[in-house]
């Protein structure tokens, strides 16, 4: 999923339990992380950050309706996206009238298009985006791991990448093309049998199958080659994988390994690219795939 805003943000509230009073207790439960633009400016657009549809909204609260105590008006001006995989995504506090006329209950909106601008509208002590995930059981998930062009909601497509080596035959002389297929033209040629790292299969004329090189450079007929290594652990990996994690593993930003014990096994809930996310007790912790182990 992309981030809701178009630049750098700071966390001013993490998800979680805080201490809102300040009386020294944290017994105020943060279902969201308040997000505010690393740079202080303003105006900040607010992004979709995945396809779905507004399943509730609100424009009109006035930007001076601000501060505690504001029972019935708390979220402010507000946005809610469900999206294909039952999840709700929340934007609060957004400024007056900043919806535009296309954000309307029941439309369907892409990710990418702006749904409102930064504001302070309801409880609110500064402009800020309150920025919720809320899963298929209405239960709130941490949403700092999301907050990424990579990461993607669980139960979204489920990625199992190609990743392997491959050794150009002997006596072969093979062409590196722009695409998958005959079609595409030459970029160069290759033998004395180089190694090669797949990373795409696809289909075309001229080969059973075609493969994506790793270094950027093109495409090679993989009827031409050897496969040298097995499918890395990338490939290994899939959602529902039973793993475990290997000792000094180290998680993508927003993880927590603190809630993590080495010697248990987790499921794979999703991942994307080389990176799993564990569902465990909620807390959604991705990890590089190398960091795992099967069990
Ligand atoms: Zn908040």
């Amino acid at each position: 999923m992309i981030s809701p805003l178009n630049k750098p943000y700071r966390p001013s509230s993490p998800y979680g339990w805080r201490d809102l009073s300040g009386n020294g207790v944290k017994d105020d439960f943060h279902n969201g992380i308040d997000m505010v633009p690393q740079d202080g400016k303003h105006p900040t657009n607010i992004l979709a950050v995945a396809d779905g549809t507004i399943t509730d909204m609100r424009n009109n609260v006035p930007d001076s309706h601000t501060g505690l105590g504001v029972k019935d008006k708390v979220t402010g001006n507000y946005v809610n996206i469900r999206t294909a995989t039952g999840h709700t995504i929340i934007y609060r506090h957004l400024r007056h009238n900043s919806i535009p006329s296309t954000i309307k209950i029941g439309s369907p909106v892409k990710a990418g298009v702006i749904i409102g601008i930064m504001g302070t509208t309801g409880q609110s002590t500064g402009i800020h985006l309150h920025y919720e995930i809320r899963d298929r059981n209405n239960q709130s998930i941490n949403p700092a791991p999301y907050i990424d062009n990579d990461v993607r909601l669980p139960g979204a497509t489920i990625e199992t990448p190609v990743h392997y080596d491959v050794r150009v035959n002997a006596g072969a002389t093979l062409n590196i093309r722009g695409g998958p297929g005959t079609n595409n033209p030459i970029v160069t040629a290759l033998n004395n049998s180089p190694t090669l790292t797949i990373i795409e299969e696809a289909s075309g004329t001229g080969a059973k199958l075609w493969g994506k090189l790793q270094d950027g450079r093109g495409w090679v007929a993989l009827d031409f080659t050897t496969r040298v290594t097995p499918q890395t652990a990338v490939s290994l990996i899939k959602a529902t994988s039973r793993v475990r994690v290997k000792r000094g593993a180290k998680t993508y930003t927003g993880g927590n390994i603190a809630a993590f014990v080495y010697d248990r096994t987790y499921t794979v809930d999703f991942l994307t690219g080389n990176r799993a996310v564990l569902d465990s007790k909620g807390l959604n912790t991705p990890f590089n795939v190398n960091d795992l182990e099967l069990v």
